[in-house]
């Protein structure tokens, strides 16, 4: 594996490597959700191509009351992650290395940016959308994979993708979940113990609306159980939670045959917040 800091070394890499290059992009404090996303970069390379990870966490991302300052860095026990996974290129670059002191071009996604996520912190998808489209360049890939742990996220990335033609196939791959079925997060560690036992409710209240939607509920008797659901988890602070179309984001009035429909939710629990989503299955 070649560790690179400067974008420099990543080009003079990417110049030597012949096959496919996939790549996974990340803020570290890797876990096993990172990792199923690298072995199916692995798997997507094939035997002739290169996985390619970075790790940076992504200052413009973050709003001024967040957790930039506290975001975990495990950088020694990252670096073994990435290397017994078979990356191929660990590309960690320093703020310096990203932004220009006087940096003033950003990439902005004015449609599905503005909900959820983006409306409960400002700019974040600004951030996003600016720091991959800088990796994107920097690092060449042809195919990128992204959790669909962050479906918002997912979903603004391809629309960038698709909207300034970058030449890349986004790949979303499924969230990778704790045996009680809270979905990993870098952020988790952060939970006190009481919060963390609670916290498996969130997919609780999901896997329950999946079931009901199954069972023919509409949309808004949908939302209304979850909203209850989560509101009744102790200590819990409900951010939203939405039935929406996978890809536009729009919330859904009524379900057909052709709706591929995702519940989207956001909880503040013990100070931490934790997103969660899962594809509802619609009655025929
Ligand atoms: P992050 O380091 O939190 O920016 O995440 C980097 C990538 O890993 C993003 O594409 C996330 O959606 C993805 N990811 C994070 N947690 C999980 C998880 N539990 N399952 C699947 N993908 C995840």
């Amino acid at each position: 594996m070649i560790t690179a800091v400067t974008t420099a070394a990543v080009s003079q890499w990417r110049r030597k490597t012949l096959g496919k290059v996939v790549f996974v992009p990340t803020m570290g404090a890797l876990h096993a959700g990172h990792a199923a996303l690298i072995r199916r970069a692995r798997r997507l390379a094939g035997k002739d191509g290169a996985v390619a990870v970075s790790i940076f966490v992504n200052p413009t991302q973050f709003g001024p009351n967040e957790d930039l300052s506290r975001y975990p860095r495990p950088l020694r026990a990252d670096e073994a992650l990435c290397r017994s996974e078979g990356v191929d290129l660990l590309f960690r670059p320093d703020i310096r290395e990203m932004y220009a002191s006087d940096f003033s071009v950003a990439v902005s996604e004015k449609s599905l940016s503005l909900r959820f996520e983006g409306a409960e912190r400002p700019g974040h998808f600004d951030g996003v959308c600016t720091v991959v489209a800088m990796l994107f360049q920097i690092i060449r890939p042809d195919i990128a994979v992204f959790g669909e742990k962050d479906w918002q996220q997912l979903a603004v990335v391809r629309r960038m993708v698709r909207d300034l033609k970058f030449p890349i196939r986004i790949v979303g791959h499924p969230i990778v979940r704790e045996e009680d079925g809270l979905a990993l997060s870098s952020r988790n560690r952060f939970l006190p113990p009481d919060a963390r036992m609670m916290a498996p409710r969130i997919f609780q209240a999901l896997t329950a609306a999946a079931m009901e939607a199954e069972g023919g509920a509409k949309p808004a008797s949908l939302e209304r159980q979850l909203r209850r659901d989560l509101g009744r988890i102790p200590g819990a602070t409900l951010s939203y939670a939405s039935i929406v179309e996978e890809t536009t984001l729009e919330p859904i009035g009524r379900f057909t045959s052709e709706t591929k429909a995702r519940a989207l939710v956001a909880v503040k629990l013990g100070g931490v917040r934790l997103l969660d989503n899962l594809a509802l299955p619609i009655a025929r």
